[in-house]
């Protein structure tokens, strides 16, 4: 594996399971951030045999709030997290555009959590939204110890600095994308976030049609010369970290890249000649 996509919406994709089974042949590693429950059971299906991608069960509060989910979408999630270790999109969104619905998403917010918490399992992971609403999402996570018995990665983190020391004291992790590097806050939280806290992600697709890999890729590329330029550190030696730690979080260490196509035509005679 070179690199892994922490944070990404394959199912948002025209394309998302040509885009896996490129990810697979270039050794990209993705977490596919579901958005609905409905979506992750979608998911599960079409990248089963994805060697390299992995389907997170989620529920955006973006959903919550324009009323395309509900309780009992909830539900359906709640279900899911006692056989799911992978969590998200989950979250909240305070923003003066989502915030008429705070109130509805902090309940399913504080429901995914207290289903975490109920049935911890092994690689619990949880990928979370957290905007204008980092210091809610840390209450919730802090009231069901929930750094404890699972990877909570914020992502895309865009809160104060005293919300980000808080959330580094309570053992989060946080998944950064080229989006939030390109702001001068969020270089600077990017410099601040120790390494071994530190994961990459895209977030994308940020337009319709088809995505590809070469463009994930490319993204990630992007993000990890930005911040090895930001902490002054080798990109070669900051990748090898992150994506080591990325492979755990996973369970991505068996999932070799498929040989391409080149590899498997090489005849093996060339060696005796
Ligand atoms: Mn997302």
């Amino acid at each position: 594996m070179h690199l892994v996509d922490m944070h990404c919406h394959l199912d948002l994709m025209a394309n998302g399971p040509a885009v896996a089974a490129q990810a697979a042949t270039v050794g990209l590693g993705i977490l596919n951030a579901g958005v609905t429950p409905d979506a992750f059971r979608a998911a599960r299906a079409a990248y089963a045999n994805a060697p390299t991608a992995r389907c997170a069960a989620g529920l955006h509060p973006w959903w919550i709030d324009d009323g395309r989910c509900g309780a009992a979408d909830v539900d359906l999630l709640v279900e899911e997290l006692a056989r799911t270790p992978f969590v998200g999109e989950v979250g909240l969104d305070f923003a003066a555009r989502h915030r008429a619905s705070a109130p509805a998403q902090t309940e399913a917010f504080e429901r995914i959590a207290k289903a975490c918490a109920d049935h911890p399992l092994p690689k619990r992971l949880l990928t979370i939204h957290a905007v204008h609403a980092a210091s809610t999402v840390l209450d919730i996570l802090e009231r069901y110890d929930l750094t404890r018995s699972a990877a909570c990665i914020i992502h895309w983190f865009s809160g104060t600095s005293d919300e980000l020391a808080r959330a580094r004291r309570l053992g989060c992790l946080f998944s950064v994308n080229e989006f939030m590097l390109a702001t001068r806050r969020g270089r600077e939280y990017a410099r601040q976030i120790p390494t071994d806290r530190l994961l990459f992600e895209t977030d994308l697709p940020s337009h319709d049609g088809p995505g590809s890999a070469a463009e994930l890729m490319a993204s990630l590329e992007r993000t990890l010369a930005t911040v090895a330029a930001l902490k002054r550190t080798e990109p070669f030696t900051l990748a090898n970290e992150v994506c080591a730690h990325s492979c755990e979080l996973l369970d991505l260490h068996g999932a070799t890249p498929e040989p391409t196509p080149t590899e498997t035509a090489a005849p093996s005679t060339n060696e005796a000649v």
